[in-house]
């Protein structure tokens, strides 16, 4: 016998309406490329996204078609989160840190059919404009007056022109929920970067698993502020979660550094905010550097990399801000698992509680997880067994864009790359990886593509290239390598090899000559002891 109960979609565009019914007057704060401040409320959010909506479809945007962006975190960004996934396009959110040859594949894997982009993104727009080959429309995300003067550019359009365009008497389509929302490339595997495709029904579920106490625990009375950008995995869904909640949004567009951030959270009382470790290390630099405190702010969520004691102690002991230490994926929209305590921990002493919550945590409900031994048998939850761990759930994918990558579930699980421990509480540890990427500042490196580019110098033999822990950035990529017998080769000419062939920040921060890599059984190198052997190599000679 079935349910009886209506089949409404969970559609993205029903949280801002929500948002604009009941929490009309509540603000949207956004500091702007322009270098001002911009406030409005979801009231005039939903007004525009849906003017916006209409301006797109005027213009023959079509249902399934995919919509770039290049910008950081803002109320137009917003916006187009609205107006292009509501309207039953695909909002494919491109990292502008990549190498704009990068930038340009990926817009061409996805098909882009428009491009907006903030002003800052301008230099990367103007070299990849005759690259881009679907793209109809480059949009600057400005006004008329501070359109920028670039007659090279084909098909350049003002976003505030194109939504003048546009009627907020526009009205939702209502379409299956399970129809494609966003679209956000991961470099964290092998190979080209992969398209992780989310539906509304995914985004949906995930939003309400976010808001949970016991995960970012959001609600109305929240001043939300994401740090981490909108082109991450949906800023961790905190653009839903917020008109979900009708939370307050302060953005701080590109000012990312400590000292703006601080002004930020206490100009506008942030309550929460959320963001990778590197950025909030900027920031605890400067509240300790001003002796500055946290008036408004009660907790933040770290992740995307680990968290270490001495952060969340930080927080917590010095400036009473609770930590929500969190792990997850852009497969996983990204939450998996948060770190927040069970009664029986509020009692434990400092430094047991500590140890608890540099955990990556214990998984909201949704998700499902366990970890394997390399034949594939579940591992015992006892905090010692290691194992790669493993994930199933309503909102983690099921493959990647257009098949690339193949099959990857494995028996209707979704294996991570990370290696973790899962103790008999339920609370997950990341402790290795076995995925060939490094994590600098919360975003991917490859080192298979590090290991070519050295490997085409022709004094090389062979190239090894691993993740080395670095104070500031968490980890920086670290070549060894052999050189022909009898090269000259040094580490400068080495490194200068690398130059415009990859983003700057990609460039291996170290060169250790050896005699011999070691090779497993299969011929493979093994990276394990080399980090073993090396790991540390940043931290005790060079880090500044
Ligand atoms: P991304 O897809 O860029 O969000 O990266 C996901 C990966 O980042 C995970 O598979 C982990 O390897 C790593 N990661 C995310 N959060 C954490 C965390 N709290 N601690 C350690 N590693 C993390």
């Amino acid at each position: 016998m079935l349910g009886q109960m209506m089949h409404r979609p969970l559609l993205i565009s029903s949280l801002l309406t929500h948002a604009e019914r009941h929490h009309g007057e509540q603000e949207v704060v956004s500091r702007r490329v322009e270098g001002d401040t911009h406030r409005y409320t979801y009231r005039d959010m939903a007004a525009r996204a849906r003017q916006m909506a209409d301006a797109l479809a005027a213009r023959g945007l079509g249902f399934g078609d995919r919509v770039a962006t290049l910008a950081w975190n803002g109320y137009r960004h917003m916006e187009l989160y609205y107006a292009v996934s509501g309207s039953g396009a695909v909002l494919h959110t491109i990292n502008p840190r990549l190498h704009p040859d990068q930038v340009a594949w990926i817009a061409n894997h996805a098909e882009d059919q428009i491009l907006f982009f903030d002003l800052t993104f301008l230099p990367i727009i103007e070299q990849i404009a005759r690259q881009a080959l679907t793209v109809r429309a480059f949009v600057a995300m400005t006004d008329r007056e501070n359109m920028p003067n670039a007659p090279h550019i084909p098909k350049l359009l003002c976003y505030e022109d194109l939504i003048a365009e546009g009627s907020d008497a526009f009205d939702w389509p209502e379409f299956d929920e399970n129809t494609a929302a966003a679209l956000c490339y991961t470099s964290g595997t092998t190979g080209n970067p992969k398209g992780v495709l989310y539906s509304h029904r995914s985004s949906i579920l995930h939003s309400y698993a976010a808001a949970l106490p016991d995960a970012m625990n959001c609600s109305a009375c929240d001043t939300i502020l994401p740090v981490v950008p909108m082109f991450h995995v949906n800023a961790w869904g905190l653009p839903y979660v917020a008109c979900m909640v009708g939370a307050k949004l302060v953005f701080p567009g590109p000012w990312l550094d400590g000292k703006s951030l601080h002004e930020l959270l206490e100009a506008e009382r942030v309550t929460l905010s959320a963001g990778v470790p590197t950025v909030w290390q900027g920031l605890l630099a400067h509240v300790e550097a001003t002796g500055s405190r946290f008036s408004s702010m009660s907790r933040t969520v770290i992740g995307g990399s680990a968290c270490a004691p001495a952060m969340i102690k930080a927080f917590q002991d010095r400036y009473g801000v609770s930590v929500l230490h969190a792990w997850g994926m852009t497969e996983m929209s990204p939450l998996g698992t948060v770190c927040a305590l069970k009664p029986v921990h509020k009692e434990l002493h400092d430094t047991a509680r500590l140890a608890l919550q540099a955990k990556q945590g214990r998984v909201v409900f949704g998700i499902d997880m366990k970890i394997v031994d390399e034949d594939g048998q579940a591992l015992p939850h006892d905090g010692k067994s290691s194992g790669e761990l493993m994930v199933r759930g309503p909102w983690i994918t099921s493959g990647y864009f257009k098949g690339e990558g193949g099959d990857v579930l494995v028996d209707g699980w979704f294996p991570t790359g990370d290696i973790s421990t899962i103790d008999a509480d339920g609370f997950m540890q990341i402790t290795d990886r076995n995925k060939d990427v490094i994590k600098s500042g919360g975003e991917w490196i490859g080192s298979i593509e590090l290991e070519n580019i050295a490997m085409s110098h022709p004094d090389i033999e062979l190239a090894a290239c691993v993740a080395a822990r670095h104070p500031k950035w968490d980890e920086r990529p670290l070549l060894i390598v052999v050189k022909k017998t009898g090269a000259e080769l040094t580490e400068a000419e080495l490194l200068d090899h690398f130059r415009g062939k990859v983003a700057r920040w990609w460039t291996p921060d170290g060169v250790i000559f050896v005699d011999k890599i070691p090779l497993g059984a299969t011929g493979k190198v093994q990276k394990n002891k080399l980090r073993e052997a090396f790991g540390n190599h940043l931290i005790s000679h060079k880090a500044g």
